[in-house]
């Protein structure tokens, strides 16, 4: 745990070596056409670098590597103990560059330092290394067939990956991409969001450095609209996971089926509900309702961005949570004390204010927050915001505003809650707060969303999985599910003679 100050990060921030090329066939490059794209600072607006801006023709060259690694079985038939050595010299090696990481991760997003430094880096080493040391204790399965024959089920890896992510959590996102998908042998070609490629960029070479073998991981910045795209119709890409909105996840679909049938797997949108009643511990669930919206600027998929509080503790318990969202007003990513940074760039920024109208048009009450902040020259923070007097129908309470907006609404039983909890067209996560325990079960068994928590939000480690029900996708991130993502399975009968 880094103790530095707001100065010492600065200084660290000034003197930072950024590596912005792609890296293709185990070298970093400069896109083939020589474009770049400068990638900002959403604190304060400064260009942290200009970065390699791939297309079409760096695509074909990494699809090319790729498959070439593949097919010569350099990483695929590596015996798995010895794939685990090299993901766990991995995660050390993201361990050993703890901070460099942190703060650029911090730079390119706008995340509090002690969040990049706590959580994000941390939880991206034990990913990598979760997968590593489980992928040499992973048993293939023999059926139980007659007698006179035996059949062996194997998980056998998809070959070339393509993996395109967001710029909400890039390197934890990326580790939960990664991790399975080499752990099982395939070659992952990374297209990180055009406005946070860095710690990306910086995680390839740490890869090679850890004896990943080159063409196993390629890191290209570009475009999602033409990089992207071309991987996600390409005829030797066969599988593709995706996290990011559920738009884009919807044309991945067509592209897989217009193509070869890649094998897709989506992590998607949600609005999700967090459910308090009377009976729970009112001061935990407070706090916690507040955590559920504003941690990382709202700007977090699973958010807890519709508050669910049951008629006759209304007004009591969102007066508890107004104070603390008071404590969640934005600062400097910089400083150590800043709990929420800026809105990513000034399009997220200005869809939040943009919903901050909207609700207001709705008829919805603004209970707190609502504005810009100035905290930073050239950046765009928004103030955590709260709007009660909502009914489930608004926009603000179907839509996702992905920005520090929570919604609350009034609920009078318990069928009443699960309906609202359910009236919407994602299903990624959501939470329950009872001391009743057959109140909180069956409300978490109602709840169609991929994780539910119990008397706590944001529940949840490498050893289970995350993913979404309804438009919220259909993979699972994390634990050994994960694995299947990245796996076909192959039956091989005989018969004895
Ligand atoms: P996005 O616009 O869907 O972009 C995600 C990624 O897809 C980016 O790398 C983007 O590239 C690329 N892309 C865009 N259009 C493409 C196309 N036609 N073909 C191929 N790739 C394309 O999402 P975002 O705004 O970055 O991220 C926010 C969304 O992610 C939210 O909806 C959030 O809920 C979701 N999310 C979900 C999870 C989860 O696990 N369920 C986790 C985090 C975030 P460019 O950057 O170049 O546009």
């Amino acid at each position: 745990m880094s103790n530095k100050t707001l100065a010492q990060w600065s200084a660290m921030a000034d003197g930072l070596q950024i590596e912005a090329r792609a890296f293709i066939d185990g070298e970093y490059v400069a896109a083939a056409s020589g474009n770049t794209r400068p990638t900002i600072n959403p604190a304060n607006g400064a260009t942290l670098a200009h970065v390699a801006s791939c297309g079409p023709e760096d695509a074909d060259r990494a699809i090319a590597s790729a498959k070439a690694v593949f097919e010569a079985g350099t990483w695929a038939n590596l015996a798995p103990a010895d794939r685990k050595k090299v993901m766990v010299r991995w995660a050390e090696l993201i361990e050993a560059n703890a901070e460099e990481l942190a703060l650029l991760e911090s730079l390119d997003v706008g995340k509090p330092i002690s969040d990049t430094l706590n959580v994000d880096v941390p939880s991206a080493a034990r990913t990598i290394r979760w997968s590593g040391e489980a992928i040499d204790k992973f048993y293939d399965e023999v059926a139980p067939t007659s007698h006179d024959s035996l059949a062996l089920v194997q998980r056998l890896p998809l070959g070339v990956v393509a993996a395109i992510v967001p710029w909400n959590f890039p390197f934890s996102t990326t580790a939960w991409k990664l991790a399975p998908a080499i752990a099982t042998g395939n070659s992952v070609i990374l297209k990180p969001a055009s406005n946070t490629p860095l710690t990306a960029i910086r995680l390839a070479g740490l890869a090679k450095q850890a004896g990943l073998p080159d063409g196993v991981l390629q890191v290209l910045p570009g475009p999602g609209g033409s990089l992207g795209s071309h991987l996600a119709r390409h005829m030797d890409v066969e599988g593709l996971t995706f996290t990011g909105s559920t738009p884009v996840g919807k044309t991945l679909m067509e592209y897989s089926g217009q193509s070869n049938l890649k094998r897709t797997f989506l992590e998607l949108g949600g609005k999700s509900p967090n459910i308090v009643f009377a009976d729970a511990n009112l001061d935990k669930a407070a706090a916690m309702a507040a955590t559920a919206v504003f941690y990382n600027g709202g700007q977090t998929c699973t958010a807890g961005t519709r508050l669910l509080v049951e008629r006759s503790i209304h007004d009591a318990f969102i007066a508890k949570v107004i104070e603390h969202a008071k404590g969640w007003m934005p600062g400097n990513p910089l400083d150590p004390a800043t709990s929420m940074g800026p809105m990513v760039d000034e399009a997220q920024f200005n869809t939040v204010a943009e919903y901050v109208r909207i609700g207001l048009d709705e008829g919805a009450t603004l209970a707190f927050g609502g504005k810009r902040v100035a905290c930073v020259d050239g950046g765009h923070f928004h103030e955590p915001t709260i709007f009660t007097g909502a009914h489930n129908k608004m926009r603000i309470a179907q839509e996702e505003i992905f920005g520090p907006v929570m919604t609350v609404i009034p609920f009078d039983t318990e069928a009443d809650a699960i309906a609202i909890a359910n009236d919407s067209i994602f299903g990624l996560a959501g939470a329950v707060w009872s001391r009743d325990i057959n109140v909180a079960h069956r409300v978490a068994k109602a709840v169609r969303v991929g994780t539910m928590g119990i008397n706590n939000y944001f529940g949840g480690d490498m050893t289970v999985p995350f993913g979404g029900f309804k438009q919220s996708g259909n993979g699972r991130d994390k634990s050994m599910h994960a694995f299947d993502d990245y796996t076909e399975l192959k039956t091989t009968w005989i018969e004895f003679e």
